[in-house]
């Protein structure tokens, strides 16, 4: 049972007209499915609000076809064709006893309107952002009364969704409104330019219409970005302050953030829990409203903390949502260490940032609870006494074990090393991924709660010792290892790497170092593992210089929003980032490497070589088998995880779901999708809108 101290996390509040069942919130948060694929929307919401969460909110929802996202897949109510979606979440929301939230937005100079093709509105003539060569058009009177009658109408469709609870969105910079609020934006000479109050009039106009339109049918919540982060330039305290003090009334509720959303967001690498309260801290204080922020909280003592501090009342959420929906369910059970605690590693983000599914490295259901039927907590129970052979315990091996038993399989989970959590136990030990250790964590909680699973270390399996058991199904989740010889992206053929050391991560993370002082990091990978060897090697002492073809340091973390931390941090550092350049070969004292526009050479002096191009999977236990098997049905062999395709933790970990959820199931003839998909439907040819 709940201890008591924990009850204050489950008192009522009431926000307006509304009352939340308790202060867990979920706050608005994207998840690439958006308009596109609006049933897997509903359903993921619903499982969150099954989950204990008392609000459970959309996405931003853009209110009108003049603020267009495109290519990102976020929600929409243009119009009446929309509503339908809406009220789908909404009524899953409702069927679990949470209230449903809209976060209404006119995105402003943010959209390069893409789809609709006519030009972005703001309060100056302003690029929008990004590199798009698109201007947003300065807004006149009349385009300001527009966009009033615009959110007006879309809190009128959210109500007839049966939303109960409608934002005025002012934060991410992301929204006209906060462009207008920030002097970073606007430099306007009339009455929404100059001054505070006069930068603040579209919020409290848009405060006033819709306080007014959803006339006590529903709560009103305004997000609002309390810092920008940028300094003097933009929006600070000081000025959130006095809008507090000028509408700090008006809304039911206020929904407090922190700078762009890659600060409201920030990985684990570069901040821990609750980096948000240092600026939310005393704002609440200045409103008798209630308060919702968040600060990636999975501890119920921080929790418990923001609340009897008095620096909020109700504990946002999105990732700790996603990383498990069920976490107010457990915290009110007492059932604290079954929480999928969130690694803050925001493959989430990814969804957003990719326009597909959302996807957690923690919650290999999330984005599959409607197109496959997967559930965070329930799993269907087994279908026949087959007895199940783990091999590797690594996060697919983790995985694929604890979901087999609590389908209530027997299974034997083996690992060769003496130890847990294959590569993310030796991961979680590079600078700032201590988070990551969840993974383990959570999976190792699980199996020792499951008597029908027997996890034996130190076992080095062979093909020959599988099959001497009596197993009917054996999954292979032995992994892969990073190669030594620099075929990646770049080179799909070996390099000529003679009398140079050289490391693979794997070398590094097990304990290796280079014998000298000058060291090349080629980053053929880009995703986090060149940057982070780069900064650990930088930190003990070498001098690193990271060679990776493209233009940016571990490229790909613009999809986790940390790509401009890393760069910053290396640059710190003192690594020399050798951008838009590949290794070409490597001999006695001297790295080759070209710039991959001129293909000018360029020779490096260098000691040791780190080669982060790509990895191998660890499968040759599967030919062995199908040798010793020649031909024989049983035991059934899959490869699972790394072992089957190198990829990343969040893939492992839903590799070895997917062989738990499907063990035993009618094989899939591959021909057709192993999902669901929502088609659209097709209009009636011709005609116009007009
Ligand atoms: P994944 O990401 O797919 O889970 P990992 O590389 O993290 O893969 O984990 C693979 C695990 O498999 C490692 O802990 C490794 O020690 C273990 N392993 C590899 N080969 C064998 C084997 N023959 N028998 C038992 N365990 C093995
Ligand atoms: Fe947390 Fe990572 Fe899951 Fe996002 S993907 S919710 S950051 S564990």
């Amino acid at each position: 049972m709940r201890e008591p101290r924990f009850d204050i996390l489950f008192q009522p509040v009431q926000i307006g007209p509304v009352t939340a069942r308790n202060r867990f919130f979920q706050v608005p948060h994207c998840n690439g499915m958006g308009h596109r694929d609006p049933t897997a929307h509903a359903v993921m919401r619903g499982v969150k609000a099954e989950g204990g969460w008392a609000v459970v909110c959309t996405e931003e929802v853009e209110i009108h076809h003049s603020t267009d996202v495109a290519p990102y897949v976020e929600g929409r109510i243009w119009d009446d064709a929309d509503i339908p979606a809406h009220a789908r979440l909404v009524d899953l929301v409702h069927e679990h006893g949470a209230l449903a939230g809209i976060e209404l937005v006119h995105s402003g100079l943010i959209a390069a309107n893409l789809y609709v093709r006519q030009p972005p509105l703001g309060p100056a003539h302003l690029p929008v952002s990004g590199t798009h060569p698109v201007q947003a058009r300065r807004m006149g009177a009349s385009d300001l009364i527009d966009l009033r009658r615009w959110h007006r109408q879309a809190v009128e469709r959210s109500l007839r969704a049966g939303y109960d609870l409608v934002y005025v969105y002012a934060g991410h910079g992301l929204t006209t409104i906060q462009h207008f609020l920030s002097h970073r934006y606007n430099d306007r000479r009339d009455g929404y330019g100059g001054t505070l109050a006069n930068r603040a009039r579209l919020l409290r106009e848009i405060l006033e219409d819709t306080i007014d339109q959803v006339a006590g049918r529903a709560a009103v919540a305004c997000r609002i970005c309390v810092d920008e982060l940028i300094g003097s330039v933009g929006l600070e305290r000081n000025e959130i302050e006095e809008v507090l003090g000028l509408v700090g009334e008006l809304p039911d509720l206020w929904d407090f953030m922190v700078g762009d959303w890659d600060f409201d967001s920030v990985t684990s690498r570069f901040a821990d829990e609750g980096a948000q309260e240092e600026y939310v801290r005393g704002l609440k204080q200045l409103t008798s409203k209630p308060v919702v922020g968040v600060g990636r909280f999975t501890s119920p003592d921080t929790m418990v903390r923001m609340i009897r501090d008095g620096v909020l009342d109700l504990i946002g959420a999105a990732r700790p949502s996603i990383a498990d929906p069920f976490l107010p369910k457990k915290i009110e059970e007492g059932r604290f260490d079954e929480i999928r605690e969130c690694i803050g590693c925001n493959i989430c983000a990814t969804g957003d940032t990719l326009m597909t599914p959302l996807r957690c490295t923690q919650n290999p259901t999330m984005g599959e609870e409607w197109r496959r039927g997967w559930h965070p907590e329930r799993i269907r129970p087994k279908v026949t006494e087959a007895k199940v052979l783990v091999v590797g315990a690594g996060p697919a091996g983790l995985e694929a074990a604890q979901a087999l038993g609590k389908r209530g399989y027997e299974v034997v989970l083996a690992e060769a090393s003496n130890a847990l959590g294959g590569r993310v136990a030796l991961e979680a030990r590079l600078p700032g991924l201590a988070s990551w250790i969840r993974v383990l964590d959570y999976r190792a909680n699980q199996l020792d709660r499951l008597p029908n699973v027997e996890v034996a270390l130190g076992s080095r399996l062979t093909a020959v010792e599988i099959l001497s058991y009596d197993f009917d199904h054996v999954a292979l989740a032995t992994g892969s290892r990073w190669r030594a010889d620099g075929v990646g992206r770049w080179h799909t053929r070996p390099l000529e790497l003679n009398g140079m050391e050289l490391l693979t991560p794997d070398n590094v993370m097990t304990g290796s170092r280079p014998r000298a002082s000058r060291v090349v990091v080629f980053d053929d990978d880009h995703y986090y593992m060149g940057g982070v060897l780069a900064e650990l090697l930088a930190t003990e002492g070498h001098e690193i210089t990271l060679v990776t073809p493209e233009p940016r340091v571990s490229e790909w973390t613009v999809n986790t929003m940390e790509q401009h931390r890393i760069q910053r941090k290396l640059l710190q550092l003192g690594v020399v980032a050798l951008t838009s350049h590949a290794v070409l070969s490597a001999r006695d004292g001297v790295v080759q490497t070209a710039c991959v526009y001129t293909d000018r050479e360029q020779e490096l002096p260098c000691d040791s070589l780190v080669l982060v191009t790509s990895r191998l999977p660890e499968d040759a236990l599967a030919s062995e088998l199908a040798t010793e098997l020649a031909g024989r049905p049983a035991p059934t062999i899959r490869l699972v995880g790394d072992a089957w395709s190198p990829g990343t933790i969040a893939a492992a970990v839903w590799d070895g779901h997917r062989y738990a959820e499907e063990l035993d199931e009618p094989p899939s003839n591959g021909d057709e999708p192993p999902f669901l998909r929502e088609v659209v439907a097709l209009a009636a040819l011709g005609g116009s809108a007009r």
